[in-house]
């Protein structure tokens, strides 16, 4: 697996986030995630899946858990922000909002609420399951809705990462401020 290129700036998503904590976050850490999901499956059965199916393999545990969450949820992270992003979302996506949470101030509670309740380090995320209906739901550590008996169990479409290295430096403890600025960055297109 390769960590992938940003599709902006470090600093393209000031003020929300800050350039000196995407650098960190994305060189360093998603760097990480990346070459110890590769050292962790060199030479096994994993070697050539793709990084879905690897998350879905029932019982992952240790480095591959950890880094194949790690390595699938920032790829997933990087893609649903933009400079131009914030607002709401239109068409089949707003239609499926309105029917699974009423409204979409309604659906922003939810998933603000699940992001700022995780306890400690992990991910909120909205998910899609067959059939088109959504879920909200958060998961621990670098787990995610892919793996076997974690959280909502739907497709993630949505994920905003609550651990502190992803906000510590510009908002403190303060992680609902964190949450509320996210959504001025959300790539809903
Ligand atoms: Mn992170």
């Amino acid at each position: 697996f390769e960590l992938p290129k940003l599709p902006y700036a470090y600093d393209g998503l000031e003020p929300h986030i800050d350039a000196r904590t995407m650098e960190i976050h994305h060189s360093k850490h998603h760097n990480g995630y990346t070459n110890n999901l590769n050292n962790a499956i060199s030479g096994t059965d994993m070697e050539g899946k793709t990084i879905e199916d690897i998350c879905a393999t029932p019982g992952l545990s240790g480095a591959v858990r950890n880094n194949g969450g790690g390595f699938y949820n920032h790829s997933l992270f990087w893609s649903v922000m933009s400079p131009n992003g914030g607002g709401t979302p239109s068409g089949a996506l707003a239609d499926a909002i309105n029917d699974t949470f009423g409204s979409f101030d309604s659906f922003k509670d939810t998933f603000a609420n699940a992001a700022k309740t995780q306890f400690g380090s992990g991910w909120a995320w909205l998910c899609v399951h067959k059939g088109g209906k959504l879920d909200v739901c958060g998961t621990p550590n670098q787990d995610n809705p892919l793996m076997p008996g974690v959280g909502c169990g739907g497709t993630p479409i949505l994920g905003i990462d609550v651990w502190e290295h992803a906000y510590y430096l510009n908002y403190q403890n303060r992680r609902p401020d964190y949450v509320e600025a996210f959504f001025n960055v959300i790539n809903w297109d």
